[in-house]
Parts: structure tokens; sequence; C-alpha cells
């Protein structure tokens, strides 16, 4: 795959229909940057196996990639049915609480439901608003008993195991993160995934909780545990704290799918405008996920409003669009991404780069260096009209910081770490290079960069290059240096 030719970044969600090397392979060469595997439908042992897939596909094709496992959360759902169950117009659903530990193996009587929502008679009032299966089914609470409600529902399907159960603008009394997600966390932070995507994060202790379980978890390798942490904005109180959320975490996703029936389907397009925006202000990547060429899982080519959903998602400055079914369990996963990604090229051919880097206030408190010197970096670029913008990054901060300007020429991160190279497989604009060796001396590095810039095809001979460095080298948090090379 050619890095250069697209700057937005593809999440793509493995499962059945993809996860075969050959296809993980296809999915790599055709601009798949970073691969999801949902910890909601996957056991341990699959996981094991997509992870050696992405593993030997990346080190196979010399490019970079990262692996995302994204955790199942708080989420709530209906038990207590091992079939879909016929709903009828006007039908009464008797809902009632029961405990997470044992809800999976407990069968309700016939017309009956169970949900790991606690105390949920308390939570809600008579009148209140009840979504199933994703908001497919409507309904409003006409009762209430000790541990339960009855809900009228006002639309005839068929409601399958383990639906969605959404309460909205309630929230709910049920901790962060549950055993599995536990257990899940776990054996991501052993398997050295470089991403960990956290689902309905409410605020940033959510997030801090996290970061403690992974900072004493252990490594396959002995090595310390590095995975970064994504935070999922897809209720009302996520939305709420997005602030101190992106603060707090590494990176963001806007969450379309469960936005859309926890908040409300109307307040999702601005949601997706104000927390891209918050990311990149911060340098933080964001993922806009859900439904984006939701048609393409059984047809091969996507609606016009899919396809001007992906494009407007690049015109927000997104760092990366998702997909989910469509590559997962699609018919069509290989030719999905290679619609988005011509959708993607085309936005970039247009955006208007110089714009929006003067529009972006330069965000930087007096003496962060490395933002000061990342933002003059792309500045002088334009100036002097460089081909490409060169980083020298040993946390791959400095590169995120150029990142979050949103440059027209191609970021080349070096770094001589594979989990960096891997992370900043997600970062817009970013094109991760891995640092054969270690350099002592400035003039050694800046030849290598350049003659690296070259054999990308980032830059012609003649064409300038504008490299930002800390010096001493390698040694992090010193970016102090931007220098012009003619190459
Ligand atoms: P999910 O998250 O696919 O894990 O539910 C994304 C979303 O809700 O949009
Ligand atoms: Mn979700």
């Amino acid at each position: 795959m050619n890095m250069l030719d697209k700057r937005t970044k593809i999440v793509a969600t493995l499962g059945p229909a993809s996860e075969n090397p050959e296809t993980v392979r296809a999915l790599l060469l055709a601009g798949v940057n970073v691969f999801r595997l949902n910890f909601s439908h996957k056991t341990p042992e699959e996981a094991t196996l997509a992870i050696a897939m992405v593993r030997a596909a990346r080190v196979e094709l010399a490019v970079p990639a990262a692996i995302m496992a994204d955790i199942k959360g708080p989420a709530v759902r209906l038990y207590g049915y091992s079939k879909p169950m016929a709903i009828e117009t006007d039908q009464v659903l008797l809902i009632e609480s029961r405990p997470q530990e044992e809800i999976e193996r407990l069968e309700a009587p016939a017309g009956g439901a169970y949900t790991n929502l606690p105390d949920i008679d308390r939570l809600c009032a008579i009148g209140q608003r009840i979504l199933l299966m994703d908001g497919y089914f409507a309904g409003e609470v006409v009762g209430r008993r000790p541990g339960g409600i009855e809900v009228r529902i006002g639309n005839p399907g068929s409601l399958r195991p383990k639906a969605h159960l959404t309460v909205p603008n309630v929230d709910y009394p049920i901790p962060f993160l549950s055993d599995k997600d536990i257990r899940d966390i776990s054996f991501a932070v052993e398997k050295e995934v470089e991403y960990i995507a956290l689902s309905f994060v409410r605020c940033a202790t959510d997030i801090e909780e996290v970061r403690r379980l992974v900072a004493r978890s252990r490594t396959e390798s002995g090595a310390r545990p590095r995975a970064l942490l994504v935070a999922k904005i897809e209720s009302a109180r996520g939305l709420a704290s997005v602030d101190e959320i992106v603060e707090a975490a590494d990176g963001i996703m806007v969450a379309r799918g469960d936005m859309g029936v926890e908040i409300s389907v109307e307040s999702v397009p601005l949601a997706q405008k104000r927390i891209i925006r918050t990311g990149y202000l911060a340098a933080r990547p964001v993922i806009t996920a859900t439904q984006m060429l939701e048609s393409m899982i059984e047809s091969p080519m996507p609606t016009r409003a899919e396809a001007s959903d992906v494009a407007n998602a690049c015109f927000d400055s997104t760092s990366a669009v998702m997909l989910s079914g469509e590559t997962a369990m699609g018919r069509f996963p290989l030719k999905v991404v290679e619609t988005m990604g011509s959708i993607i090229r085309a936005v970039e051919k247009e955006f208007d780069y110089e714009g929006f880097h003067r529009s972006v206030p330069p965000n930087v408190r007096s003496g962060d260096l490395p933002a000061i010197m990342s933002y003059n970096a792309v500045s002088t670029a334009y100036q002097c009209g460089a081909a490409a913008l060169a980083v020298l990054t040993e946390t791959g901060h400095a590169a995120r910081l150029l990142s979050r300007l949103r440059p027209g020429m191609p970021i080349l991160a070096f770094t001589r770490d594979e989990t960096v190279y891997n992370q900043l497989a997600l970062n817009w604009g970013v094109v991760p290079v891995l640092l054969p060796k270690p350099y002592e001396r400035l003039e050694e590095a800046v030849a290598m960069v350049g003659e690296a810039t070259l054999a990308a095809g980032a830059a012609k001979r003649g064409d300038r290059l504008v490299i930002v460095a800390g010096l001493p080298l390698a040694r992090q948090g010193t970016t102090n240096m931007i220098r012009v090379e003619t190459l």
C-alpha cells in the first residue's frame, strides 16, 4: 500500500467476513490502518488468532498497522430468552432486573425479559421512553412493580436475544468495568495491542481507572504496558464531559451507533463536529464510527448519502473513519475499503489545508516547546513550499502535534520504537517510518531522513523538507529544532 495516497486513516472491524490471512493482507494493501476487534463478540481464542493474523500481515508487507481491542463497557441488554421473540404492536413486555453474574443462565417467563440494569423500577417513571434493539423498538413504561417495569411497545417485529435496552437520558447505576471487561483489558495488555477502546465512557475517572488497570497488568514479553486508550463517546453523560474525557484519554471515538439511541439521532451530526474539533485541538486522534457505508454490507455500491457522510467526516477533519459490520460480516469487505479510500482521496484533493492551519488557534501554553515548534514547523513548511515534514519522535507526541494541524504535506514520523511506529498508523497524515538504528549525530540523522523521504516518494531531489527534532537526539520531550533541508 502507498501510505502517501491518503491522509485520513481507515479503521476496519474484523469478523467472520474478514478474519482470514488473505483478507487481512488484502485489507491492509487496500488502505486499512487499524484493525478493530470487538470484544462484545469475541472469545480470547478468536482474538488471539486475529491478532496473530494482523501481526503476520504487517510484518510481511512491512507496513505499520495498529490493533484496537474494543471493550464492551457498561452496556445494558435484555436477557432471559434464547430465541428471537415475536413482538406485536402494543404488546406489553415485563422487564425485570437480575444480577449480571447469573443473568446469562436464567430463563424469563413467556412475554418477559431480564436486564442487567439494576433497580429498573426505581430508574423509570410511568411514561418514560424505552428503546429496544438499538432503537428498532420504541415503547413506554406503563406499569411498575418491585424490580420490574411493564413496557408497552409501539411497533411489531422480532426482538433478538441480548438486544440493547436504552433508557434515554438516564444514568445507569452500574460499574464502568464488569469482570469480563477487566479480563478483556488484561488480555489486550498481555497481547500488547496498540489501542484499547472503551465503550460508554462517562467521565475522566473511567479512563483513569482503566489506566491503573493497564499499568498493573502484565504483557507477554515482560515489557512495560503501552496500550493507548480511546474513549468512545456514546451517551449523554459522555458527551457532557467530552472536554475532560479528551484530556484524560489518548484518543476518542464518535460512536454514532449507540449515541443515536442514547441521546437522539438528530444530535449526532453536531456532536460529531464538536467531538472532532475537541479532539484535534488537543492533538488526540478522533475516529468517526458506525454506519458509514452500512448498505455495502449487502450491496456492492454505497448510497449517495453514505458517500456524503464519509466525505463530510473528512471535511470535519476526523483523523479516521471506521467500518463495523461492513468489514466484519458484510459481503464485500475489500470493496468497501476501496470505496472508502476513493471517497477520502476525492475530498483530500480539494481540502483547504492552509486555511485550516490559519484557523486553528495555536493553542500552546507558553513554554510548551514541542507544541510551539510544531506550529511553527507547519508555518515554515507553507512559507518555503516544502514537499514534506519529517519528525524524529521517541513517543509519537511530536508527530501528533504536527498531525493536529492537518498540514497539506505528508508527515514522515521517524521512530526507533516499533510500538510507536504501529500506534501512529491511526494518526491523520502521519507516515510512520521505523529507524533501523539509533542516531547520535545530527548530520547523520538529517542525511538518513532525507534519503528515506526520497525513497518513500514523499519528495524529489531539489525539494525542501522541514525537519522537526529534539537535540540531543533520541531523548524524549525535547523537541527544540526546526531545520529546512534542500534535498
Ligand atoms: P460499537 O460502538 O460498534 O462497539 O457499539 C460504536 C458505536 O456505538 O457507534
Ligand atoms: Mn457502541
